[in-house]
């Protein structure tokens, strides 16, 4: 088998997973117990988070360690409008945000907040001048992913910053998730930023939420002690020296990985660019990492399905959405409620290799003929 879906899940590299191991090892004491076990776990944990925000160059952020991006986006989305419950109810986002955020704003909109959704250009981009329409002194939060994950478009995430100077009131939310490892960020400019270890070739069930300090959450898990009064549990220790090992290949590999992952972008679009049928949804602006395209009259769902039989893995919308509905990402950038059912996500690594490549080739043009394409 083939894997192109990189954007869903990494393979976790040995060096992440043999940190795990020796930390968890290692380091029997619960971080919080006031023993000489205890004091050793709480200091490597310490130093766990200060590397990270040594590698984040984070300026005065608090890290919350989690279970992964979906948890980090809720804490953030649903911790700040419950606090700011009293300032206001209006929240901004857009349509191509993963379910983990979207979900959360639609269980706010059941509880009496009003969402809105800014448009987006053809270029798959926030349209500002539509965010800067929709600010009112009541906007509590702006929710945004900096990369989303089916196109990989970037957001002009900073210029969002900018904006919200005017609106003290309102926080600004990135789910950086499809951003990290991939493009620098200045987490500084952001309230709360939700990233995950699995999407990094870092460990599944491992997130952190970066938040700015004395920005105030409610909790969604209450509960005794622990590194952040924002999420109780005991420390997960070992996942959280698996993520600073996993972000710190990550940042290290960056250039050289992007670099590969580029040159695997081009060889597909000129491949691509050979058959009418295909229409290529990724703006050309995206992160190399993600190409997605749709198959003229055949629905993405089918075309996946048969390259997974002939022994290709890619995916339609990113794995958590609902299935059988078009994307509403690639129906934000095409307005083509058909070309949006049609569309599926093929995601790189620099681990993709020739191999792969011509494989995929293969199963695609046998799938074109499968659908008398
Ligand atoms: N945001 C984005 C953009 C994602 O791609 C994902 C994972 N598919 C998530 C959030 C959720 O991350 P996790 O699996 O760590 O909960």
């Amino acid at each position: 088998m083939h894997y192109f879906d990189y954007t869903a899940n990494t393979p976790v590299s040995p060096e992440v997973l043999k940190v795990f191991c020796q930390t968890e090892e290692a380091f029997i004491g619960n971080p919080n117990s006031d023993h000489a076990f205890g004091k050793a776990a709480n200091n490597r944990l310490s130093a766990v988070s200060k590397e990270i925000s040594g590698i984040l160059e984070l300026d005065d952020e608090e890290i919350i360690y989690t279970s992964g991006a979906s948890e980090s986006n809720n804490l953030a989305i649903k911790g700040i409008a419950h606090t700011t419950r009293h300032k206001g109810k209006h929240i901004i986002s857009t349509a191509l945000e993963h379910p983990s955020v979207s979900a959360p704003l639609s269980y706010l909109q059941e509880k009496g907040y009003e969402i809105d959704l800014v448009n987006i250009l053809g270029n798959g981009k926030i349209d500002l001048t539509h965010l800067g329409e929709l600010l009112r002194k009541d906007t509590v939060l702006v929710a945004v992913s900096a990369v989303d994950s089916e196109l990989g478009t970037i957001q002009p995430v900073s210029r969002i910053a900018q904006m919200l100077k005017d609106y003290p009131e309102c926080k600004l939310h990135v789910d950086a998730t499809g951003a990290i490892g991939k493009m620098k960020l200045n987490f500084s400019e952001f309230d709360t930023c939700s990233l995950s270890a699995h999407k990094i070739y870092g460990l599944n069930g491992s997130g952190l939420l970066i938040k700015k300090k004395g920005l105030v959450l409610e909790p969604i898990i209450h509960g005794g002690n622990s590194s952040s009064l924002y999420r109780s549990g005991t420390p997960t220790l070992a996942l959280a020296a698996a993520f600073e090992k996993a972000l710190r290949l990550a940042t290290d590999g960056a250039q050289e990985n992007a670099a590969r992952v580029k040159e695997i972008n081009d060889i597909f679009r000129a491949f691509f660019a050979q058959f009418s049928c295909v229409r290529i949804n990724s703006p050309s602006d995206c992160i190399p990492n993600i190409l997605n395209i749709s198959v003229a009259g055949v629905k993405g769902k089918a075309f996946q399905e048969a390259l997974d039989r002939n022994g290709v893995c890619v995916s339609v919308k990113s794995a958590c959405s609902v299935p059988d509905t078009p994307s509403r990402a690639v129906f934000a950038v095409s307005r083509d409620r058909k070309n949006a059912l049609s569309s599926f996500r093929i995601s790189f690594s620099h681990l993709t290799s020739d191999d792969d490549i011509k494989a995929f080739q293969l199963a695609f043009k046998n799938c074109l003929e499968e659908f008398g394409k």
